[in-house]
């Protein structure tokens, strides 16, 4: 027991005595009561005194022992005040309700953490002053940097942004901006800046570049088919006008005339023919084929259909099927496609007298490898990673006149993507290139 204690303990052991020790000096002043008795009455009368005080002041202490030691967050400290049950019993309750309170604010503040890291939206949230006070996963992936404690115009310098932050924190208004982020790749947003009241208030950025970038692809597209068909097209009408007009007298012009027109509709009709298959094939993507293919039989088939072409251009096509190939899952007539496309790309850009081999390989256990290997004048490394896309052609003029559409390897493209396959293509200039289609055996 300290010293402050011992002081109060006896303070009150002498106020409780008090009124009994009065008493007792009366008696003894007025002669009723001996001094020797009297001294021994006003001593238990003491001892009573401090037992009953010291009772209280324990549980007291207890008590405030068990207040401080909430307020330090130790939670631990068992309650021992004996002569106040009721209170004890009541802190107690409180305890254990602030306790769970404070549990369930810590749940639910950290189900919000995950819930905004886990948003695939980049978030941003800065205080009245401008200052980025927290982010989420996705604002750091999309910024690669960290805009925590910085100033927000200096982490994003974008004067629309900035603006509508501005207005969000100064009128309380939520306001929504189109932005291009500038960079390697500009990247276009919709920023939805929300106030926060005190707190400041909340950006959202919503990624634009996937919608943008499809809408110029869809618009490059329709271009690019508009051009294709209509130089055949203006030609058909030009010779449709010439026969109507100056030859049409004239039998030999009349001849060369409709020939060069029905090479114009052939291409105009390849054209359609690739245009729809690509979209036939782009429409059945997502579902994996049924079927089960064998290429030996779709490559011999491929091999005979080309065997005219091969034969104008003195070139052989050689295959080489290994024993082991057996039949693999797949569309056989999307696979006859793609070989089909492949061997004709090697007849049409390969060099006379040469010849074109097909091979079949086994990178490993599952999956199985057809290689397209030609002899003629290759492709420069710097357009190979544009091969697959529509209408890419490395000389446009040479593709027409070789009655190329510019369609066939994107449709190699999706169809190999279709099967859960890959395509690479090796080349060298002068020297010939290889197209190798791997697929899932
Ligand atoms: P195209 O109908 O023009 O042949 P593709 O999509 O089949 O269209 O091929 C795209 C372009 O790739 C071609 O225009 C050509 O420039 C190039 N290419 C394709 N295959 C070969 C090859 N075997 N050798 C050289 N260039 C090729």
């Amino acid at each position: 027991m300290s010293e402050r204690q011992t002081v109060r303990l006896l303070l009150a052991a002498m106020a409780l005595a008090a009124p009994g020790l009065l008493v007792l000096g009366g008696l003894m002043l007025s002669g009723y009561l001996a001094p020797a008795p009297g001294f021994i009455a006003g001593a238990v009368l003491l001892v009573l005194g401090a037992i009953v005080a010291w009772r209280h002041l324990t549980g007291l202490t207890a008590l405030h022992r068990r207040i401080e030691s909430l307020a330090a967050h130790d939670e631990d400290l068992k309650i021992d005040a004996p002569t106040l049950p009721e209170l004890s019993l009541a802190l107690g309750r409180l305890v254990r309700h602030w306790q769970d309170r404070q549990r369930r604010l810590a749940e639910a503040s950290e189900a919000a953490n995950r819930i905004l890291e886990a948003l695939p939206e980049p978030l941003i949230v800065v205080d009245r002053e401008h200052q980025v006070v927290r982010t989420n996963h996705a604002a750091e992936e999309a910024f690669q940097t960290r805009l925590v404690g910085r100033e927000l115009a200096t982490g994003l310098r974008h004067p629309q942004l900035l603006n509508a932050v501005d207005s969000a924190l100064n009128e309380g208004q939520s306001l929504a901006a189109e932005i291009t982020m500038p960079g390697p790749m500009n990247r276009n947003y919709s920023a939805l800046v929300e106030p926060l009241g005190k707190q400041g208030a909340l950006i959202v950025l919503h990624d634009l570049t996937p919608v943008r970038m499809g809408e110029r692809m869809r618009a490059d597209f329709v271009a690019n088919v508009s051009h294709e068909l209509r130089t055949p097209l203006s030609s058909l009408l030009g010779f449709v006008e010439t026969l109507r007009g100056p030859a049409r007298d004239d039998k030999d012009a009349q001849d060369k005339f409709l020939t060069i027109m029905h090479e114009q509709a052939e291409r105009m009709s390849r054209l359609i023919e690739d245009l729809l298959s690509l979209s036939r094939i782009e429409m059945d993507e997502h579902t994996r084929p049924r079927g089960q293919v064998d290429l030996r039989h779709v490559l011999g088939n491929v091999k005979d259909m080309l065997s005219i072409k091969s034969a104008a251009r003195h070139m052989r096509v050689e295959l080489d099927i290994p024993d082991w190939v057996r039949p693999i899952p797949g569309d056989a007539d999307q696979l006859t496609q793609i070989f089909q496309n492949l061997i004709d790309n090697a007849l049409k850009y390969g060099r006379e007298n040469t010849a074109v081999e097909v091979s079949v390989t086994r990178p490993s256990e599952r999956e199985l490898t057809v290689t397209v290997t030609d002899h003629g004048e290759g492709i420069a490394p710097q357009h190979l990673p544009r091969l697959t896309e529509r209408f890419y052609r490395v000389d446009a003029a040479r593709s027409r006149q070789l009655g190329g559409t510019g369609l066939g390897l994107a449709i190699v493209k999706h169809i190999v993507n279709r099967h859960r396959g890959h395509l690479t293509v090796d080349s060298r200039l002068g020297e010939g290139s290889r197209f190798s289609v791997t697929l899932p055996a």
